[in-house]
């Protein structure tokens, strides 16, 4: 069997595809939406070895053909993967080139031909309008198969080129219930934890993602304490094995649920998911500390410094490759007029 069978939430869309496929009606490209972490990308590449499959069984790519031996062994010349050359950054103009090439020649196994290609909002304005080109002359034997975390991030133009399947997150049940066959622990609050995206959990207990939620919570309590005259700026060091991806994440995330608790008078955690939160890993009683001491802060300045964090990540999406240390400790200024703002308010 192939390495690649789509995860139990994405039977559906399974479903509905391969019956497209066996009907005839492969599309020339499809566009795999939906949020970060629920399989997207899995399921694009179990549907390329399904495409390549000479002998697809249980609607699914066999495994044992020589089409599947090469795909196992990362050969196979008609399957060509275009992603960034690095994490978060954006795909090359020169990537997008090789497309052309790629679709004007004959297929080496006698079969169709697969792109898989995402995220692509991560196509700056040039490579996307390269990308729109193959788009637009679509190869008979060719399968575009593109995936984005962010839809609207997509160039209007390359969308209406595709047919678009649109992924949901997994049910809570179901998401649990995987997590619990693969004895990840706390399931629940993991998933709590990542936004309903049962890939993140997953990637959480393996990494070091909650060492690094650790450090940042830790800093930004600290940071948040009305008793500091001046930012501690050394500690910025603290953030430097952080990416700038988790650190904007994070830091909207607390925005985000500051500005929610502002108006209520109540306790400004919800009881259940952080007890939880706390048993497992740590990190409650800072983010309970940000939140309280944020109950003071100025919702415009907050909101500006959202804005400032969301650009952040979209430059990063884009390329750019900033000083970390000056970047942090800029950050750090940021946050403290917003904190010394609140006192004199
Ligand atoms: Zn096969």
């Amino acid at each position: 069997m192939s390495e690649h069978i789509p995860y139990p939430w994405q039977q559906d869309f399974w479903q509905r595809i391969v019956q497209q496929i066996v009907a005839n009606k492969t599309p020339h490209a499809l566009m795999i939406s939906g949020q970060q972490g629920i399989g997207k990308w899995h399921f694009a590449q179990a549907l390329a070895d399904y495409l390549l499959c000479l002998s697809p069984k249980s609607e699914l790519a066999c495994g044992q053909c020589r089409s599947c031996q090469l795909i196992a062994a990362n050969t196979h010349p008609d399957k060509k993967i275009f992603i960034p050359e690095e994490e978060g950054k954006a795909i090359k103009i020169d990537q997008i080139r090789e497309i052309s090439t790629f679709v004007s020649k004959t297929a080496q196994q006698g079969g169709r031909k697969v792109i898989l290609l995402g995220p692509v909002e991560q196509l700056n304005i040039n490579s996307a309008n390269a990308l729109l080109k193959n788009l637009e002359e679509p190869a008979g034997d060719t399968v575009l198969i593109l995936m984005t975390h962010v839809l609207s991030g997509v160039m209007p133009t390359i969308r209406s080129r595709c047919q678009l399947l649109p992924m949901s997150a997994p049910s809570k049940s179901v998401a649990v219930g995987w997590l619990n066959d693969l004895q990840v622990g706390d399931a629940e609050t993991l998933l709590d934890l990542a936004g309903g995206a049962p890939l993140i959990a997953k990637e959480m207990v393996e990494g070091d993602y909650l060492e690094h939620l650790q450090i940042f919570v830790k800093t930004l309590d600290s940071l948040s304490s009305h008793s500091n005259d001046m930012p501690d700026i050394t500690a910025a060091t603290q953030w430097l094995p952080l990416s700038v991806n988790h650190i904007t994440q994070w830091w909207l995330q607390i925005i985000h649920r500051i500005l929610v608790n502002s108006g209520s008078s109540d306790d400004v955690l919800d009881g259940d998911s952080m007890d939880n939160l706390e048993k497992g890993y740590g990190v409650t009683q800072y983010v309970q500390r940000i939140l309280s001491a944020g109950r003071h802060f100025n919702r415009q300045w907050l909101l500006k410094f959202s804005d400032k964090l969301i650009l952040l990540r979209q430059q990063q999406l884009q390329g750019a490759n900033p000083n970390m240390q000056l970047l942090i400790e800029e950050l750090f200024m940021d946050w403290h007029v917003i904190v010394q703002r609140s006192i004199r308010q």
